[in-house]
């Protein structure tokens, strides 16, 4: 009833504020006068109903570590915290979110601790305890280079275990992308290789301010403790990058002389050599890697 009465804003606002008793996030922007920053790729979320449920994607919050990438006004923080993160730490580039972040670390005593530096260059992912679950936001000028390293870390299994990440949608359909399709390439083999990654959510770029030129997509990375198939990484990349770099090619000509019996091998494989690179599985390209198994 209550619904029907006040207007479809007021009661945004009314369910905003009564998540986590601290101001709206429009109103923590307000307060300590922020603005966008677009070389920081700066672009907030507002809506404390769409941080819960991103962070309600991750089931034992209560029992992990956080490491959460680029904190800003808070939304995604204030979303893992309301859904009971145990302790969460924050690394944001830009200290104007500072003050508006230490609100936030004092409404959750000992839950949240917010370091003022550069993702890029840190290195406390090393000292977490596990289990560690990443979120993230992304700022996306720097989301390639964060995610690569985390995709391909120094040893196997990774640090952490699931990534919850906001990417721009082309690239979170290229993560989760299957053969015979245009996303599938080198992103979707070399990760689904060795994770499990779905898409949790689909975001207009409206919910965003500024609203960005392009849409998004939630997704989450999960990493099987060992790879679905025993190859060697470094050959695998390889023989993928060499494949989609002439996508539209025949295997025979795009892996031309990346072996001297390329037409035997790919046999052995029981792979068509007149087959294009999207219309091989990650299992044809692991099978074809190990009977390879060494590229100069
Ligand atoms: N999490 C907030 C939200 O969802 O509204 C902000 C997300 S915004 C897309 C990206 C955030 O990453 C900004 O707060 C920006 O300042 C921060 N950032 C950009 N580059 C960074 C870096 N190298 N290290 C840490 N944070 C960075």
């Amino acid at each position: 009833l209550i619904r029907y009465l006040i207007s479809r804003h007021t009661y945004r606002k009314y369910i905003m504020t009564v998540l986590d008793n601290l101001p709206t996030i429009k109103e923590v922007i307000r307060q300590y006068g922020l603005h966008a920053n677009k070389k920081l790729s700066q672009n907030f979320l507002f809506d404390l109903n769409i941080t819960t449920k991103i962070a309600r994607s991750c089931p034992n919050l209560s029992e992990s570590t956080i490491l959460e990438i680029g904190p800003g006004p808070g939304a995604l923080t204030r979303g893992l915290l309301i859904e009971k993160a145990r302790k969460i730490y924050a690394i944001e580039k830009d200290a104007r979110f500072l003050p508006a972040l230490n609100d936030v670390r004092n409404a959750y005593p000992g839950r949240l601790e917010v370091i003022n530096g550069d993702a890029l260059n840190h290195t406390i992912l090393e000292n977490l305890a596990p289990p560690v679950q990443i979120f993230s936001n992304l700022p996306y000028n720097i989301g390639t280079e964060l995610l690569t390293n985390w995709l391909d870390p120094p040893k196997w299994p990774p640090r952490w275990e699931t990534l919850t990440l906001m990417l721009q949608r082309e690239v979170a359909e290229r993560l989760v992308a299957a053969p015979n399709c245009k996303e599938y390439g080198r992103l979707s083999i070399l990760t689904q290789w060795r994770n499990d990654v779905k898409i949790i959510l689909r975001l207009p770029a409206k919910i965003f301010l500024p609203i960005p030129k392009v849409d998004s997509a939630v997704v989450q990375i999960k990493h099987l403790k060992v790879p679905r198939f025993d190859v060697e990484y470094s050959i695998l990349k390889k023989i993928v990058a060499r494949a989609f770099n002439q996508r539209r090619k025949m295997l025979r000509s795009s892996l031309k002389g990346i072996s001297p019996d390329l037409l035997i091998k790919l046999r052995e494989a029981n792979i068509n050599p007149t087959k294009r690179a999207e219309e091989i599985s990650i299992e044809e390209y692991c099978s074809l890697a190990k009977i390879i198994g060494s590229i100069t």
